[in-house]
């Protein structure tokens, strides 16, 4: 399937990873409209919200409160944002929500930047 976030997830195209397990891939989005904007993708090809198996929806939603943590621990932002798109509007017909950090003021960093301040062990 010509799929780019089941290559992401198949590690035939590079991504900076946050987090992994068996269901789910969570990586920054290569288009951040802030500082740590990340996605939290299944790893199984569902399209959209119609699609998508409801028992993995607890499973998302637990992970993404984790990152919200994390972001508040390594970017100390100050609000969280969170996009799904469905249908017209929908780039990546692979289901994915967008975790969009908010901040009071905030200047937009490299990726790689974030990446590390993520990654770093207190
Ligand atoms: P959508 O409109 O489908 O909700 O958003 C798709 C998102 O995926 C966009 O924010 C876009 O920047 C991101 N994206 C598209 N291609 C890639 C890619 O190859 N790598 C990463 N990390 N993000 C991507
Ligand atoms: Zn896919």
């Amino acid at each position: 399937m010509n799929c780019i976030f089941c290559k992401i997830i198949n590690n035939e195209i590079p991504s900076y990873k946050v987090y992994e397990d068996d269901l789910l891939l969570v990586f920054l989005d290569i288009n951040p409209k802030s500082n740590g904007h990340m996605l939290v993708v299944p790893k199984k090809h569902y399209v959209d919200i119609l699609d998508i198996d409801t028992a993995i929806l607890n499973h998302i939603h637990k992970v993404t409160i984790e990152m919200y943590k994390l972001l508040k621990d390594k970017l100390n932002i100050d609000g969280l944002t969170l996009v799904q798109n469905n249908g017209l509007g929908q780039d990546i017909k692979h289901y994915h929500i967008h975790l969009i950090p908010v901040y009071k003021d905030s200047k937009l960093l490299s990726i790689e930047e974030i990446y590390n301040k993520l990654k770093q062990s207190n």
